[in-house]
């Protein structure tokens, strides 16, 4: 075990909490870190301290946002006949990167788990129906994660949701791969290649 001062084992430790970012890595974000000017040290800092404050989320659609203005819901910018059913707001920046779709999200924030105690009522599928209603959404495209509880989440939104067509992003995504972890060209085909449930 490497002798390190205390406030700079705290800082890797930090560091390591990151994903992706192993011991070494850690060490070296770190080192680096140190040589910075305090002033960028203390912008770092204020970045990290005040990320929750300033970051919102949309109470219409759970896409994040940066003040009272949700982009995601302008309608001036977004066709409101397709609703895409998503899982995160992270996953909505990768359907984003895609440019295939031009209409409304809604983040659902968590997927079916029976295991982990999440059952359809953490879904909020009154709300999803209203939306759908409201807007009269033609159709409904369901993107979540090719794994078991991103499937268990589909076939239930499938059988709960009325009033619109209802898709799912094409079979080819591989399978068990979070949907933010799969390339643009993969995620923009299997969005065109998308089927009726
Ligand atoms: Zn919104």
């Amino acid at each position: 075990m490497i002798n390190y001062p205390i406030p700079l084992l705290t800082l890797i430790a930090s560091l390591r909490k990151l994903p992706g970012v192993g011991k070494k890595t850690a060490e070296r974000f770190a080192f680096q870190m140190i040589d910075w000017q305090e002033d960028s040290l203390e912008s770092f800092g204020d970045i990290v301290k005040t990320i929750k404050q300033k970051l919102h989320t949309c109470k219409e659609c759970g896409c994040l946002m940066s003040d009272t203005h949700c982009l995601f819901c302008d309608l001036g910018n977004r066709s409101s006949k397709a609703l895409c059913i998503i899982a995160s707001p992270k996953d909505v920046y990768a359907m984003e990167e895609t440019s295939v779709f031009k209409g409304i999200y809604h983040v659902l924030g968590t997927l079916l788990s029976p295991l982990e105690g999440i059952t359809p009522d953490k879904l909020a599928i009154e709300k999803i129906q209203n939306r759908i209603d409201k807007h009269q959404i033609q159709e409904v495209i369901i993107a979540l994660d090719s794994t078991l509880e991103g499937d268990a989440t589909a076939l239930y939104l499938n059988k709960m949701l009325s009033n619109a067509t209802i898709s799912r992003l094409a079979l080819g995504l591989p399978i068990g791969s979070p949907l933010d972890f799969i390339d643009e060209g993969t995620l923009s085909q299997a969005f065109t290649g998308r089927q009726n449930f």
